[in-house]
Formats: structure tokens, sequence, C-alpha cells
């Protein structure tokens, strides 16, 4: 965690919220969608729908038009109604805290659950993402796949004050450095601790990174393309077999060329 945060110090949690129900209903909206893109159209929302009687009673044609930008607005908007209609209904009005209460709610999962009672509520919890998922198992942390033992395995490994900070480094060292594809791993600070990066230290991608470059993948720049451009990427032989050490790993098919 300690090199993570020297490598991600900007890393936090990027949905934009103020308060628990803001939160839940950008986590619904976020589903298989970006957040900057959530948080561009939530603001007049939040400051409209104050309650969750407010989102309930909202009139649907109209709220599905305000969420016309977003991914499977229909379902969305849909989701987010019945959401709060139960929390009216069940909890007076107030998202509950407690993991087994959020989960009585529609369309809240576990993930959701946790995210939102570690960022809203500061709980000691674990919302195990893709991206969490994906490194817990490439660094070592976790020999499962299924998320709750994912949750369960890394809730035993790691300190309470420590779970919702590990999760907002996890997210950026996936989206920047540890990607699905093809992780860099010739450009992670924490290569050496790292399963995934033993198992295949063999090929040339375990080389050390000179450190103009490791800065350069580490450093604040967002952009899914790799920084430093082309040079700083592995190539050749190293990168393709990075890649298929990494789709053996997920269980995927290798025919696709590294980017
Ligand atoms: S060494 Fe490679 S697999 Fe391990 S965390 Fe870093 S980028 Fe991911």
């Amino acid at each position: 965690m300690q090199k993570l945060a020297r490598a991600h110090p900007d890393a936090r949690f990027e949905l934009d919220f103020t308060s628990p129900l803001e939160l839940l209903v950008a986590l619904i909206l976020a589903a298989q969608f970006r957040d900057d893109r959530v948080n561009a159209i939530t603001p007049p929302l939040f400051a409209r729908y104050r309650t969750p009687r407010a989102w309930a009673e909202a009139d649907p044609a109209e709220l599905e038009q305000q969420l016309r930008a977003v991914n499977f607005y229909r379902q969305k908007t849909k989701a987010v109604q019945r959401c709060c209609a139960e929390i009216v209904a069940r909890f007076g009005g107030e998202v509950p805290r407690s993991l087994a209460d959020l989960l009585e709610l529609p369309h809240v999962g576990r993930k959701t659950a946790n995210v939102l009672r570690a960022n809203a509520y500061g709980e000691p919890a674990i919302g195990v993402d893709r991206h969490v998922a994906r490194l817990a198992k490439r660094i070592g942390l976790t020999g499962n796949d299924d998320p709750d033992q994912i949750e369960a395995d890394l809730m035993k490994v790691v300190r309470p004050a420590d779970r919702v900070r590990l999760c907002h480094l996890l997210q950026w060292h996936g989206r920047r450095v540890c990607l699905a594809r093809e992780p860099r791993c010739a450009l992670c600070v924490i290569q050496p601790l790292c399963d995934f990066a033993r198992s295949t230290a063999e090929t040339p991608a375990r080389r050390s990174p000179s450190t103009t470059t490791r800065k350069k993948a580490t450093g604040r720049d967002h952009a899914p393309s790799p920084p430093g451009g082309a040079a700083a990427r592995p190539s050749g032989a190293a990168a393709r077999a990075s890649t298929a050490a990494a789709a053996r790993q997920s269980g995927r098919r290798t025919s696709r060329p590294p980017r």
C-alpha cells in the first residue's frame, strides 16, 4: 500500500456525492458506465431531488429524459425509483448503513452496498469491483474468483483502517498500470511483491524500467494510453508474454495482439 500510495497520491473515490443518498443514486447510474460521465450529469439532479421520496415520486418520463445521457437509462430510472421507494417504505427515508439492510434494497448488490458503506459511512468495508478482484488475484492476496470470497480474503489480510484506501489504490493502479488486457508489469512499483510478476519472471517484460519511465507510468495522467508513449510500453515478445499470461489467468483467449 505504501508503494501504491506513492505511485498514485491522487487515488480517490471518483464519484461525486455529498450524502449516502447521492452516492447510492450515483452508484446505480455508474453501473457499466464511466464515473466521470455520471459526475457530469448528477449535480442538477442532486439539487432537484434531495430525498428518497423526491426520487421515488418524480415523474418517470421526466426523470428518464434527465438520465438520457446514461446507458440503460430506462432501466436505471426504474432502479433508482424502486430503490428510493423501498428506502421510504422500509427505512423511514434514511439510506440504511448496515450491509444486511442495504442488501434488502432492490438493485443493490454486495459490491454497491460495501462501496456505499465504505465511502459514505466510513465503514471498513471492501467493495470488490473488477479492478479490486483482478489485482487482488494477480498480486496474490486471494486465490478465489468469487467476489464474496475475494472480499473475505482481503478482510483477513488488510487492517480495517486500510481497507477503504486499499480499494482506491487498487482501482487506480488497475486503471493505469495493471490493465485487464495487458498488465504493464515492467512499469509497476509493486512488481517485486506480485505473484503474477513472479510467475512470469523469466520473460523480458519483468526487467526493471528506468526511473523516468516508472515515474511517467505512475504519474497523474489518467489517459488509457501508456504514459511516455510507445517507448514506455513493453513491446514485442515481452508484451506478448505478459498478455498471454494475463489471459491465461483470466481464462481469456489470446488471439488478439497486444496493443
Ligand atoms: S506486477 Fe504486473 S500483474 Fe502485478 S500488480 Fe504490477 S502490473 Fe499487475
